[in-house]
């Protein structure tokens, strides 16, 4: 049985970046009561300027795009919760299927949708993190363009690493892998290829890393370059750090989803995992981690769970079992849920006569 005292969502989406929060903004537009946990954090939290979003100028920071896009949701009537997930479970077969437990709340969902993202992996350089954003990248489709024509590095010893060492040959003619004293790990046919390249590999161990004096005015300040362990320094306009991806896929493995080699949780073209009712979308499900494709991802799920929330329209098999007896007895429509169908009144009226719209109290 359910327990009243506990808020009854049809969906609840964990995770507040671009994929999470468009999911729940298609299904509260939808008519489904939706809720959003967001623990704080997030590879969104991590981008100083959004590239490659249509119609949104790049300096918009991806913290700054989530708060707007917080307050849409609100305004739409979603719920959102400032706050951790720290468990999902099925505790009976009935619905609502899924009970959450978070820091600071328990709610109850009849779907789950994971947006959790993952955590890239640094490096072990000492003072190169503070860079994040500002010469230190992890993604290159985001960041190539604006580190062209001037001396790049890669960190990292892998397949991928050099993969995206070859790839950056397309924005500039400098650019070192630095191995930072590790073994690389790749096969012939990529050790080939990489002799093949104008390429430098730089085995030494990177130990630090300095600031560009040049931009000293510019608050927080960019990178200039990296020192080595043989006492030699190197300027770069920036670079990449290929370490892998730690997913944040815990919660959806305790529940059964199947997940994919790399750790990622594997899903089919509408965002379902392979446990029913339960979804993942973005960063936490492929290898593209790329925000409009997190937003395409959270579109996907979005319109998947209306398919399967709502019947109509009804097939024609589905007709002849309503109507099995040929009573004629009419179909009943359900509609929208009666506290969001006020808000949706509230929305139209809004809309219709902005001057009822009260003064937005801003968010922090
Ligand atoms: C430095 C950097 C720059 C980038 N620049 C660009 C760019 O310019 N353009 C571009 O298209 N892409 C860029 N990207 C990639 C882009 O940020 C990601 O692809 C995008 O944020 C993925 O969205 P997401 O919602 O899947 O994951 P995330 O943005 O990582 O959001 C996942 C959210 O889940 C939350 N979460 C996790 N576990 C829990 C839990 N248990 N309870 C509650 N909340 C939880 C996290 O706090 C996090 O906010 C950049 C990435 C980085 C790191």
């Amino acid at each position: 049985m359910s327990d009243r005292s506990i808020p009854s969502y049809e969906v609840v989406v964990i995770g507040g970046g671009p994929a999470g929060l468009t999911t729940a903004l298609y299904t509260t537009r939808l008519g489904h009561p939706t809720a959003v946990f967001e623990k704080e954090g997030g590879r969104h939290a991590m981008v100083d300027h959004v590239h490659n979003l249509l119609g949104v100028s790049e300096d918009v920071s991806g913290q700054q795009l989530a708060t707007h896009a917080v307050d849409q949701l609100e305004h739409y009537g979603g719920d959102f919760y400032p706050d951790a997930v720290e468990s999902v479970s099925m505790p009976d077969d009935e619905e609502p299927r899924f009970r959450l437990e978070s820091t600071h709340a328990t709610v109850d969902a009849d779907r789950v949708v994971f947006a959790t993202g993952f955590r890239d992996r640094s490096p072990d350089v000492p003072e190169l993190e503070r860079f994040t954003g500002r010469g230190l990248h992890y993604c290159l489709h985001c960041d190539a363009y604006t580190l062209g024509d001037g001396p790049v590095f890669v960190l990292g010893h892998d397949e991928h690493a050099a993969h995206v060492v070859m790839t950056m040959l397309n924005f500039t003619a400098d650019v070192d892998l630095l191995l930072d004293d590790r073994e690389p790990v790749w096969d012939d046919e990529t050790a080939t290829q990489l002799e093949a390249h104008p390429v430098d590999l730089v085995d030494t161990a990177v130990v630090s890393a300095y600031a560009d004096e040049s931009l000293e005015a510019h608050e927080p300040p960019w990178l200039g370059g990296l020192a080595f362990a043989d006492g030699t320094e190197h300027d770069y306009l920036g670079g990449f750090a290929m370490y892998g991806s730690a997913y944040n896929a815990d919660l959806a493995a305790d529940l059964g989803c199947d997940l994919r080699d790399d750790g990622a949780i594997a899903v089919n073209e509408n965002r379902e995992t392979s446990v029913d009712g339960v979804y993942a979308v973005g960063d936490v499900t492929h290898g593209q981690n790329q925000t409009t494709i997190a937003i395409g991802d959270g579109a996907y799920a979005g319109l998947a769970i209306h398919k399967d929330l709502r019947t109509f329209p009804k097939s024609v098999e589905a007709l002849d079992e309503v109507d099995s007896d040929g009573d004629g007895v009419p179909l009943e429509a359900p509609g929208s849920p009666p506290d969001l169908r006020a808000q949706m009144r509230c929305v139209r009226d809004l809309e219709t006569h902005p001057g009822l719209r009260e003064p937005s109290p801003g968010r922090d």
